[in-house]
């Protein structure tokens, strides 16, 4: 089953407010952008246009991958609050 299969069997309860926030400033001088191809959902969007992050937080899968590969520590991760998140069905 490919990952994106899989992505399709995980059910999400969205927030109106990010989990994920980042450090702008430090991504504009990022030069790894590591969060943009660790994500295995693709939540880190970089705009070289803008010079601006996109964050699609409601896809997050809650791995915490990308809070460990920034090297620049640049990310703020919490868990989303109340019920809001990702649930994963086995199958
Ligand atoms: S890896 Fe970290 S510093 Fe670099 S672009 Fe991503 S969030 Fe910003
Ligand atoms: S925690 Fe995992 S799924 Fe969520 S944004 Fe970071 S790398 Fe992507």
């Amino acid at each position: 089953m490919s990952i994106d299969d899989k992505l399709f069997t995980v059910k999400y309860v969205n927030n109106i407010n990010s989990h994920l926030t980042n450090d702008t400033k430090e991504c504009k001088n990022c030069k790894e952008k590591c969060c943009t191809f660790i994500c295995p959902a693709n939540v880190w969007q970089w705009n070289n246009e803008t010079q601006t992050m996109t964050i699609n937080y409601e896809n997050c899968l809650e791995c915490g991958a990308c809070r460990i590969a920034c090297p620049k520590h640049s990310i703020d991760w919490k868990y989303p609050q109340g019920n809001s998140g990702v649930t994963f069905k086995k199958g």
